[in-house]
């Protein structure tokens, strides 16, 4: 069969990355957490005292990062790299979270990685999750979901992921972060959040992953049946 493109967007915390991991790891296509590209970003800049006032500094510090993923057999998951330095647990802490929407609403950064993730799928073949995938990165992608959950589950599921790293963060403090994330990223001028015309809604409150998943692969069975004819 063809490859097609999925595209999963939706806001914080709504088991995008989940769903579109196993959806990839099915199907045998490839998985990018776009998320983790804008998370990268943030810690490089944070790293380097990037002042995110100024424009030149920003295009100076963009040329400067090399961002790539890598398969960890023994975690079954993919990694993010910033220079050849495997960053994956560094990006998901709250201080990261805390300033990646601001980082990821700047133009000049999101072009950047908008290119990146356009070549990166280029090939088809693959499950991109994040905020504006089916509406501006691949806005012809054959399948386009977007999820969204309640916030209490969000704000636990978030609670549970962050405990296996050995961090414990309040709930309150969980969803003060995924509000103002939601609000920044659907209220920014470049590629806001929205929900595309074309895109399946998936809430995920009362679902189990494995639920969430099955929906994902029946759509896209379709998806690549009416493409290959
Ligand atoms: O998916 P994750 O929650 O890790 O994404 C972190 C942040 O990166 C989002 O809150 C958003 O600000 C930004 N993002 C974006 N566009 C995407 C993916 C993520 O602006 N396609």
């Amino acid at each position: 069969m063809r490859k097609i493109v999925i595209a999963i967007d939706g806001f914080s915390a709504c088991g995008k990355s989940s769903t579109a991991k196993e959806v990839a790891s099915q199907l045998g296509y490839s998985y990018i957490d776009s998320g983790a590209m804008y998370r990268a970003v943030t810690l490089y800049f944070h790293q380097n005292y990037v002042n995110i006032d100024n424009s030149k500094e920003i295009v100076k510090a963009i040329e400067e990062i090399k961002i790539s993923f890598q398969f960890n057999e023994r975690r079954a998951s993919s990694e993010t790299y910033l220079n050849g330095l495997n960053v994956e647990e560094e990006i998901r802490k709250m201080y990261i979270s805390n300033k990646v929407s601001e980082v990821s609403a700047i133009p000049e950064v999101r072009r950047n990685m908008v290119s990146q993730q356009r070549k990166l799928g280029k090939k088809k073949g693959v499950v991109m999750d994040g905020r504006d995938i089916g509406s501006n990165v691949f806005p012809d992608a054959e399948l386009k979901i977007f999820m969204k959950a309640d916030l209490a589950v969000r704000a636990e599921r978030r609670q549970k992921e962050l405990l296996e790293k050995d961090q414990l963060i309040p709930i309150p403090e969980i969803e003060e972060n995924l509000l103002a994330r939601d609000k920044m990223d659907s209220e920014r001028k470049e590629n806001p959040l929205i929900v595309p015309e074309d895109a399946y809604i998936l809430d995920s409150s009362e679902i189990t992953l494995p639920e969430q998943v099955e929906y994902v692969l029946q759509l896209a069975t379709e998806k690549m049946i009416k493409y290959d004819g």
